[in-house]
């Protein structure tokens, strides 16, 4: 039998990257899954048809993370759809990259927004409806931990604060049966971090493994968590990072 037949899953930022390689990887363990997506529906919704079409069960949501009302809303729609929902994976995420001096408050907000405020508001969404068995999974950063170049700190600010509330809530989730985990990607090929240029180059020679990670590698350790067997595995951050830290 599949590992997650049964289950339901939900996975913010689900249309491209990590994210919809997270959202490919819970679908054909046998998850039915939901995702959202801010901006890219034509990308969205062709990604849920070709699932669908495989004979797995895929819903797209339209749903900005910063915005704790259709966050709220794609919950209960994952569920009224779908069931009860047991794994809630926190993938969306932004990043900009500036110098101190001319780092734009109104990226600093929206990376908290996004990064932070809305991992908070989709589990404190999902929480009443996780039971024994639940998985929450938020997709950090190994720049949480190593930050080799400038320009990073607010994003590293980011993810740091979500490793936090990971130890936090796994503190708090625990006694009703539910995990909470943070897995840390190094850099991954996809649109926000291409495999290409001096800045990948760069980054290739800071790890031991010397290429990037590809959105499939950094899912299947989010399939492991989410499985029953990674059951007595809560609280942690899980560098997936071609030996980026080291
Ligand atoms: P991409 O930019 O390639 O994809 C981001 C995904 O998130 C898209 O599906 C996008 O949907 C969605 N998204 C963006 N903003 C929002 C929002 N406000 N609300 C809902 N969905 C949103 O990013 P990656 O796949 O590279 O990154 C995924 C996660 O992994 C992020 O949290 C990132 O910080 C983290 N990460 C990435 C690394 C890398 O090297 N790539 C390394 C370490 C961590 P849409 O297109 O519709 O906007």
């Amino acid at each position: 039998q599949a590992p997650l037949a049964g289950r339901v899953a939900l996975v913010t930022g689900g249309s491209r990257g990590i994210g919809a390689a997270i959202v490919r990887r819970l679908a054909a363990d046998g998850a039915a899954v939901a995702f959202t997506y801010s901006s890219a529906k034509d990308t969205a919704e062709a990604l849920a048809e070709e699932i669908n079409q495989a004979g797995h069960t895929v819903l797209a949501i339209q749903a900005d993370s910063a915005d704790e009302e259709a966050v709220r809303a794609a919950i209960a729609e994952t569920v009224q759809h779908l069931g009860a929902l047991d794994i809630l994976v926190n993938n969306a995420g932004v990043a900009h990259v500036a110098p101190l001096e001319d780092f734009p408050l109104t990226e600093f907000d929206r990376m908290i927004a996004v990064n932070v405020r809305g991992v908070f508001t989709a589990i404190q969404a999902a929480a009443p409806h996780l039971g024994q068995g639940g998985r929450i999974i938020t997709i950090g950063s190994i720049n949480a931990d190593r930050i080799p170049v400038p320009g990073v700190g607010v994003y590293s600010l980011t993810k740091a604060a979500v490793a936090g509330l990971t130890r936090g809530l796994a503190r708090e989730l625990g006694p009703r049966g539910i995990t909470v985990n943070t897995v840390q990607p190094g850099p991954t090929e996809t649109d926000m971090n291409p495999d290409a240029g001096p800045f990948a180059e760069s980054m290739k020679q800071l790890m031991p493994l010397g290429h990037y990670a590809q959105p499939a590698d950094i899912a299947s350790a989010v399939a492991y968590l989410a499985r029953p067997e990674a059951r007595f595995i809560t609280g942690t951050s899980w560098d997936v990072d071609g030996g980026f830290a080291v």
